[in-house]
């Protein structure tokens, strides 16, 4: 088993056995950001969390419940000065949730500015479809020295990626954005100073079922491959990124 892996994007809670998938990533040494689609989650993923070495867990509103959970921006509120980790958050201008895009906005309004203002926060950020509109709001509302934005997977352009560099911002990778040409040029354009890695389980497959935590493996030799690195001088630099990350501003 590999150690030292890092997964900044995966939701713990989803897996049937909870306890079980957070005790899998200590055990295999992997460094892993649990993100919460509702705040009413955040509280047992934290305690389970707090136990471990290796697992973090961040307070989250996922755009794609709004339309029905906008009312717990309240408890997420309440709940944001026991964490510096935030999300799942941000924007989905997808087919299935066009509708809720106003109310979308708003809430995230509300996250960055609070964040802003709280100062020190790292926020796990979803951008389907929206890029634009997500790298605006991160201009309008938490600009780099308030907080720093972990866009998880990223499909935006090259000059959105150097926009979203100048925002301060960094990119967890998974490996479904390494599948084809048209993915991987977009990947490329990302500054390997700046790159993450995520799995987004138990959202993403490997080998036809889930994939957990110790899979991010898969996205390491994908970016090693597209930077002519060694997997370990990429799991290298990914370690330092993150500590690069969790060390600025505080
Ligand atoms: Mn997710």
């Amino acid at each position: 088993m590999r150690s030292g892996l890092v997964d900044f994007h995966c939701h713990l809670d989803l897996y049937p056995d909870h306890a079980a998938a957070v005790e899998r990533c200590e055990r295999d040494g992997v460094f892993t950001l649990t993100v919460t689609t509702t705040p009413k989650a955040w509280p047992r993923n934290h305690e389970l969390a707090s136990a471990t070495r290796h697992v973090r867990a961040a307070l989250g509103l996922h755009p794609q419940l709004v339309a029905d959970r906008a009312h717990e921006i309240g408890l997420w509120e309440e709940l944001l000065p026991r964490t510096r980790y935030v999300g799942e958050v941000g924007l989905d201008a997808g087919p299935r949730f066009y509708k809720s895009f106003e109310t979308q906005k708003k809430i995230f309004a509300r996250v960055l500015s609070l964040c802003a203002a709280a100062g020190n926060k790292i926020v796990t950020t979803h951008s389907v479809r929206a890029t634009k509109a997500v790298l605006d709001m991160i201009e309008q509302y938490m600009p780099p020295p308030r907080g720093r934005v972990v866009l998880h997977w990223f499909t935006g352009t090259a000059a959105e990626a150097k926009r979203a560099v100048d925002l301060g911002c960094y990119f967890s990778v998974n490996a479904e954005m390494l599948v084809n040409e048209k993915r991987t040029a977009i990947t490329k354009a990302l500054p390997l100073d700046r790159v993450l890695t995520e799995t987004d389980g138990p959202f993403t497959q490997t080998d036809a079922r889930p994939a957990t935590p110790s899979d991010v493996w898969i996205a390491v030799e994908g970016l090693a491959r597209l930077h002519g690195l060694t997997p370990a001088d990429m799991s290298a630099t990914i370690m330092r990124n993150l500590k690069s990350l969790l060390a600025e501003q505080s």
